[in-house]
Formats: structure tokens, sequence, C-alpha cells
């Protein structure tokens, strides 16, 4: 990675541009993933956390990611904290889940599992939905279970379940919670900034997201958009004194600093990482982006007889899990040395039941550069002896299963 790559990306026509020479391996993971020279570089700078510099810096990216969120009304707000997305995860169910309240967790992987494992650590009540590795939560299913059971005041989705790749359809849930009168709360850690999430079309109790995923800064710091009127009602509900986003949030307002030590740098590197989404037509522009590496990508590996784990139809834009090879002679960790050998770290699978390896579509990275993860997986692959791509056959038996279940529940 170096300077010519964020040149070569806003260059007038991105095909003819020069592919940079390979310095560091693209990290083809989904956080931290790889970023731009310059988001590197407005990290070299000590900031004092307490200088009224840095809090303009801190207000002014609350400002931009409330505008990202489509906060028109004023009736949200942005509250970062400091830590890895997990402790942003914790903060919001531990604020606004009342101690007398009951979530609904919906998973299909382990982000959505983690969820609901954190309201037991935090000794709130929940329920799960849980639809395995495979199959989105649908509407309906949520429709009912909010029926069945009206103690449940808060459901809890993930957005994009990065441990597969699953794009969930949250606006037919947020409908089902809405309709129910109950409030809802998304993990967005791997969506926000390109896929859409709007208040305005929407509305969500909160949400969260990281610095080091889709708006491609670095890992260090997550953050809230919150109504305010749950902010407000937050007060007092959380059992962690660092995770509390209220006391954040008030702190925050009042003084315009952090409660505790910032990750100065983190922010810094982030604000230029804002910059440069807003230089690509923010969220409708990085969304074109990725989702042109993930079907260049998806292509190719197709082409060589590698199979996805997901139907086209859930498959997100962010992360894409493939079937490892049925062939004997494929090994995960060499397979993962030759790939690195060649300048591109993955992603080990995520899986409960098949065995499969992720690819990441986000980051500083562009079709030309998955054009080449592509060369490289048949290179690698060819080096290993592996003769055929292919997945086994149970592993597309199972999934063409569960594709005609998803069918049948969608039209009844
Ligand atoms: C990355 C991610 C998280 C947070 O993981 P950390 O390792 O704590 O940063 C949570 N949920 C989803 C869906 C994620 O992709």
């Amino acid at each position: 990675m170096n300077s010519q790559m964020s040149s070569a990306m806003s260059a007038q026509d991105p095909d003819t541009a020069p592919i940079e020479p390979l310095r560091d391996p693209y990290l083809l993971t989904p956080g931290p993933l790889t970023t731009d020279p310059s988001v590197k570089a407005a990290m070299l700078r000590d900031w004092g956390s307490w200088d009224s510099d840095f809090s303009e810096m801190t207000a002014g990216m609350r400002r931009s990611l409330l505008a990202m969120a489509g906060d028109g009304a004023g009736d949200y707000d942005c509250v970062p904290l400091q830590g890895s997305g997990t402790y942003c995860v914790e903060a919001m169910l531990a604020s606004f889940v009342p101690r007398k309240g009951k979530a609904l967790v919906l998973a299909n992987g382990a982000y959505g599992l983690r969820a609901a494992e954190i309201l037991r650590y935090l000794g709130r009540a929940a329920a799960l939905i849980d639809k395995g590795d495979y199959l989105p939560p649908r509407g309906d299913e949520v429709a009912a279970a909010l029926r069945a059971d009206p103690a449940i005041s808060h459901v809890v989705v993930i957005h994009c379940e990065t441990s597969s790749g699953i794009l969930n359809p949250i606006a037919e849930i947020a409908e089902a919670v809405h309709a129910a009168g109950k409030k809802l709360l998304i993990d967005s850690m791997s969506g926000f900034g390109a896929l859409p999430l709007n208040v305005g079309t929407l509305p969500f109790t909160a949400m969260v997201s990281s610095a080091n995923k889709c708006i491609e800064g670095v890992p260090g710091f997550g953050f809230l958009i919150a109504q305010k009127q749950e902010l407000e009602a937050a007060a007092g509900q959380s059992h962690s004194l660092s995770l509390d986003v209220h006391a954040q949030w008030t702190y925050m307002n009042r003084t315009g600093l952090w409660r505790f030590t910032p990750p100065t740098h983190v922010v810094a590197g982030f604000i230029r990482a804002l910059e440069m989404h807003a230089e690509e037509g923010g969220q409708p522009g990085r969304l074109a982006r990725y989702t042109r590496n993930r079907d260049t990508l998806v292509v190719g590996m197709k082409r060589i007889g590698l199979e996805t784990l997901l139907p086209d139809r859930w498959q997100s834009p962010i992360i894409v899990t493939f079937f490892n090879p049925a062939d004997p002679a494929f090994r995960f960790g060499t397979f993962y040395d030759r790939m690195k050998d060649r300048g591109f770290v993955i992603y080990p699978g995520k899986l409960t039941v098949v065995d499969s390896f992720r690819i990441g579509c986000i980051g500083r990275i562009d079709h030309r550069i998955m054009e080449r993860v592509v060369a490289a997986t048949r290179d690698s692959l060819d080096e290993m002896g592996v003769v055929s791509a292919s997945p086994p056959p149970e592993a597309l038996a199972e999934r063409a299963r569960l594709t005609a279940l998803d069918q049948h529940a969608a039209v009844n």
C-alpha cells in the first residue's frame, strides 16, 4: 500500500490507472482492514485530550456521523466510546435494555450469539431466535415472537452478520418491531457507512458501529447513534462505569471531552477517513465500490470452481464466505500462507457446521485488487496440488436444502 493507491482510486478511469507495486499485504479481513496512507499519515501528530483542538475534532466527527445516519431533525445524538466494537455492543445493551426489560436477540452467526452472551453476563432477560449459519431472521418470525411474549421490550439485530457475510433484512424486521411497539437495537458494525441505514426511513432506538470497518479507520473506538429521549432514559441503567453510554454522553455534551483517555491518534485518522468517505460520494459511493469488489471476487472465484456459502440474494457486499475445496490436498493453513506470500491476508471461516474461509470486500481496495486475489487463489491452489476447488457435495446439498426452506418461509 502506498500513496499511489489513493490517487489511482480517485483517477478518472480506474481501469487504466497503473496498479501499484505490492508492499504490505492487503488485509482482506473485515477490520482491521487496509487503510489509506493518508489515514495513517493523519496519526503522526500528538494531540492533547484536553485541548480545544481535539474537542473540536470530536464534535465535528459526531456531527458527520449523525449526518451519515440521516438525522435531519436532530432527534438523535452520537456517542463515541473507547474500545473495540464489542465494547460498544455491550455498552448499548447495558444502557438501553432496562434491568427489568427483556431482549429478543435475532442470531444467525457468531455476533448475534455474542449479543445474547453479553445479555447473559449483564443479567438481562433474553429470548433468542437462532437461524444457524445460513438463514436470515424474517419479519414475520419476529412479529410472531413478539406476539407470543409480551414481556419482550427490545429486539437486537445484526445488520450484516460478518461471520458469514449475510445481509439481514433489517427493514422488514424494523417494521415488525415498530408495529409491535417495541424498541430496536442494531449492531451495524460491519454495515454502517456502506449499507444504507437512515433514521428517516428506518427509525431505531440505537445502533453501534466502529472506526475500523466501512468508514476505513483504524481500530480503537466505536460509536453509538441513539434517540436523545432514549439516551435520557438510559440514566442509571448500566452496570458498568466505563461502558455507561448516558454518562459518556452527558459528560461529552457538557465538557466537549471524552470521560477517560481517548484514542487521540485513532480519532485523527478516522476524521481523515471520514473526509475520504465524503469524497467517494458518501454511503452510496462506498457501497458501489464494495459491490464491484464483491462481484469481481465472486465471479472470479466461481470461475476457479469455488462456491459461496450464501445464495446471491443474501450475500452482502462486505465479506464473502467460500466453502473449502473437498480436494484432500487442500489445507487452510497452507492456503493462508500461500496467499500471504502473494500479498493477501485472508480470514478463516467462522461457521459451526462446514469448513470455509472468508474474503473481505471492504477497506482501501478496489476491483483490480480483487482480480489479483482471484489470480493468487488460483496460483495458490495449483501450488498446493488442489485439482478441483469444488466443495464437498454435502455442503452444497445443505445449502440447497436451507435455501429451499427459506423460499418457502418467504411465501408464507
Ligand atoms: C467487527 C464486529 C463486531 C465487533 O467486533 P470487535 O472484534 O469487538 O471489534 C461486532 N459485530 C459485528 C457484526 C462485527 O462485524
